[in-house]
């Protein structure tokens, strides 16, 4: 089956060990491995590829320009560091398993229909989530995007380049926006919403508002043998309070809240620290909540905020299409970011579904989805599309 030929074709790209997750990173050279397969794939289905002014490859089937906008699907095919197989790749097997399908079924669609594979969706490698859905859209602003860093100090316009890509035209990219008539992102669930509702296949609702903030705590460096705990400045205990703190207030207000990343100076075991800087994730369904809980924990303390991205409703009529299409499939919000929450703040009609796993995990090599309900998520993208670009329901 196609489904397994896909899915056995990605699995050894960017694999850390037969065990181990996935190092897909944007701009290396196993990017290149999985843009090469997704170019292949369109190629051998004759749609016709096209990569925008960030580097995501479009392949479409139908002219968009000629007789578009069309319906998108698809998602990325990056990872996270040590990540799963499904998050991202689910979701453009399954938008080319959408044009086989219909193909099959012997259906002409009425409107063009595209998949798309967005590069640099985890931002893992640079720091920006959804960074190729992001400078499509003019959010992530060029002279930003290209001046970014990876942790070996390359810039992203030296990645780009490196890659072969020209940087010249990275940017805003109308040409691109105006082919999207909308975007449907199928995804795998990054929760336990359906394992709870026993249901495979969801729709989503919106992303919930969610920001990081970088705290900063000053001390004293000193030596870990000879000062006195009386005489000590130390930032780590105030950082460890504010960690502490965090995790009470996240139950407090009924939302969530990480402390994942921290930088310590100078980092010896033998030393004092002389500054902590924590970051700190925050997210829930009400801003409100997000905004009380960073209110109270910068109560004394330096705290900066580096981004908030508010909530991110999908498209409602979109989503109610879906809904109805799916035998009224079950609601969730996303507390995650994704690619059509960043294409949703730019005004394109976006809706996505989810598909169960049963681990509840992602971002880890325990993602997981039933080879079953991946089959149910291509023939839910399938109907949709049908109902979207046919006219008819499959
Ligand atoms: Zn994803």
């Amino acid at each position: 089956m196609t489904f397994d030929r896909l899915w056995d074709d990605l699995a050894p790209v960017g694999r850390e060990g037969s065990a181990g997750g996935y190092c897909r990173y944007a701009w290396t050279p196993t990017d290149a491995t999985l843009r090469e397969w997704f170019a292949g794939e369109a190629a051998a289905r004759g749609l016709d590829l096209v990569t925008d002014r960030a580097g995501n490859q479009w392949a479409w089937w139908g002219d968009p320009d000629a007789s578009g906008p069309g319906v998108v699907v698809g998602s990325h095919l990056d990872s996270v560091p040590d990540g799963g197989a499904f998050d991202g790749p689910l979701g453009v097997v399954s938008g080319l398993l959408t044009i086989d399908a219909l193909r099959a079924a012997g259906l002409t669609p009425s409107r063009p229909i595209g998949v798309v594979n967005f590069g640099d969706e985890e931002g893992a490698r640079f720091g920006i989530a959804c960074a190729g859905s992001r400078m499509v859209t003019g959010s992530l602003p060029r002279d930003r995007a290209l001046r970014l860093r990876d942790g070996d100090g390359t810039s992203m316009a030296e990645a780009m380049s490196a890659a072969g890509y020209n940087t010249a035209h990275v940017g805003r990219d109308e040409e691109t926006l105006r082919r999207i008539g909308c975007f449907v992102e199928l995804h795998v669930e990054q929760g336990r919403g359906l394992i709870d509702l026993g249901r495979p296949v969801s729709v989503g609702t919106g992303i919930w508002p969610h920001g990081r903030w970088r705290m900063e705590f000053a001390g004293q460096a000193n030596h870990a043998g000879t000062t006195r705990l009386e005489d000590r400045h130390d930032p780590m205990l105030d950082y460890a309070a504010a960690v502490l703190q965090a995790r009470e207030l996240a139950g407090k207000y009924g939302i969530v809240a990480t402390c994942g990343k921290v930088a310590v100076e100078p980092n010896g075991i033998n030393a004092i620290p002389s500054r902590v800087r924590g970051w700190l994730d925050a997210r829930g369904a009400d801003a409100g909540a997000v905004r009380a809980l960073v209110a109270e924990l910068s109560d004394g303390r330096d705290v900066h905020e580096e981004s908030w991205t508010p909530a991110t409703p999908f498209d409602t009529a979109l989503s109610d299409r879906c809904a109805a299409v799916l035998d009224d499939a079950p609601r969730l919000a996303s507390g995650a970011g994704h690619d059509a929450g960043v294409l949703a703040q730019a005004g394109v009609a976006t809706a996505m579904l989810f598909v169960r796993n049963p681990t509840g995990i992602s971002h880890s090599p325990a993602e997981f989805a039933e080879r079953d309900d991946c089959l149910r998520g291509v023939k839910a993208l399938t109907a949709v599309v049908t109902d979207l670009a046919v006219g008819q329901t499959a």
